[in-house]
């Protein structure tokens, strides 16, 4: 398709460009409120693709950063350590399940997935086990990688590159009435002795339509895995750092896994930074005097200094300020919007969890991510003044845990007006 050469150069993610549609600029953000260049402002009721917790330039950390470009700006981190990077990992063992005793860095949460998935290999291989399957659940998303795009749903997403995708074992998503679907399904993958892991999302899938399962079911998976020596991976990078409701979706369930994947909120959404915490038994299967077995990942910025200060401020801000209050707070009121619609409006399965907050419009015909449904809605959205991004035919709010109730009630009011738009 040949096109005039755009006003700008920059190729968006998980854009067409080909569409022409608005592309906002922003100049400024404080809390969930969001200034455009244009003048215009608008309540960004996602916290920015899930990740501004503490809402955008929560003053802590944003003096964290400063504080720290005074001082340290970028380490190389192989062999070598810094003040900020030995505080986050503190902090992490600190509230993180006690059982994930090592720290591993990297800088988003598509490669703390691949991180993950190179550490359960690792494990194996230097065990001398002949494990190499990853068992993933159905509907997933761990990120835009090969390695993360492998082991997530398989779709028009990831068309061109499925040449390059390596296989996984399937089971299906764990749907209420249907859980016992998905329990013999990981039983029969782990019972056939090559599985090294299986990666799930806990309690809720996000990008794959913010579905949510059981904590019961979530305990049943990792009993079944533990059983079979099969390592557990639980990729909270959308359910971590209170979400769900809790600091994460595992608590609920009662489980630790063997190898967790942080990322989003690990900031406070304010710069780049993933994690990936792993027991120490897969720590001890790298370690040796041998230098051919040490873990072969890494990246220039690992662990890079100003994004660590960024993590630490967002740890004393879990451990110094009412966040789980917060949490609690904002997670009732959610509740409660969705309640109050359900009573006027029509729509399908509503469902909320901690802070998220989902529905299904019932438009026909219009469920699936290729059709102009879900664009249509956020320049609907965007017309009242909110940032919302539809999945689909489903609309989720996953806002900032410090939105006012005026911003939450803009939200909401923009949601029943879609409801009987479209
Ligand atoms: N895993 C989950 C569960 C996610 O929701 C996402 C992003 O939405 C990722 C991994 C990938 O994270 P990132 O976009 O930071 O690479």
């Amino acid at each position: 398709m040949s096109s005039t050469p755009p006003a700008s150069s920059i190729w968006h993610p998980f854009t067409q460009h080909g569409l022409g549609e608005p592309i906002p600029e922003v100049a400024s953000a404080k809390g969930a409120r969001l200034h455009l260049a244009d003048g215009r402002s608008m309540i960004d009721a996602i916290s920015s693709w899930w990740v501004t917790t503490h809402g955008h330039c929560n003053p802590r950390i944003m003096a964290a950063i400063a504080e720290q470009a005074g001082k340290l700006d970028q380490m190389i981190f192989a062999g070598w350590t810094h003040g900020p990077a030995e505080a986050v990992a503190r902090g992490l063992r600190e509230i993180m399940p006690e059982s994930l005793t090592r720290v591993f860095f990297s800088d988003s949460g598509s490669t703390s997935v691949e991180v993950a998935l190179k550490m359960a290999l690792g494990y194996w291989h230097w065990q001398g086990e002949a494990r190499s399957r990853i068992l993933v659940m159905e509907n997933s998303y761990h990120g835009d990688t090969i390695g993360a795009m492998s082991v997530g749903e398989r779709g028009v997403f990831n068309q061109p590159y499925d040449p390059l995708l390596f296989d996984v074992g399937r089971i299906p998503f764990p749907a209420a009435g249907h859980e016992d679907a998905t329990l013999e399904a990981l039983e029969r993958y782990c019972a056939m002795g090559d599985t090294a892991a299986l990666i799930v999302e806990p309690l809720v899938l996000g990008a794959g339509g913010m579905l949510f399962y059981s904590a019961e079911v979530l305990a049943q998976m990792r009993a079944i895995c533990a059983e079979h020596g099969v390592l557990f991976i639980a990729d909270e990078v959308m359910t971590g750092w209170g979400r769900t409701g809790t600091l994460l979706a595992c608590e609920q369930a009662g489980i630790e896994p063997d190898i967790l994947c942080l990322s989003k909120g690990l900031t406070g959404g304010a710069v780049p930074l993933a994690v990936t915490m792993a027991s120490e038994a897969i720590y001890e299967a790298h370690l040796s005097t041998d230098r051919a077995r040490m873990f072969f990942h890494s990246s220039s910025y690992t662990a890079n200094p100003l994004a660590c200060a960024a993590a630490a401020a967002n740890l004393a801000i879990w451990r110094e300020e009412p966040v789980r209050e917060r949490i609690a707070q904002l997670s009732a009121k959610q509740a409660s919007w969705l309640d109050k619609l359900g009573q006027v409006y029509h729509f399908n399965n509503a469902r909320s969890l901690g802070t998220i907050a989902a529905l299904d419009l019932k438009s026909d015909g219009a469920t699936g991510y290729m059709n102009d449904l879900a664009p249509r809605l956020m320049a609907f959205f965007r017309e009242r003044g909110v940032l919302l991004r539809p999945l689909g035919n489903t609309v989720y709010v996953m806002p900032p845990y410090g939105i006012t109730d005026e911003e939450l009630a803009t939200v909401w009011d923009a949601i029943g007006e879609a409801v009987l738009s479209f």
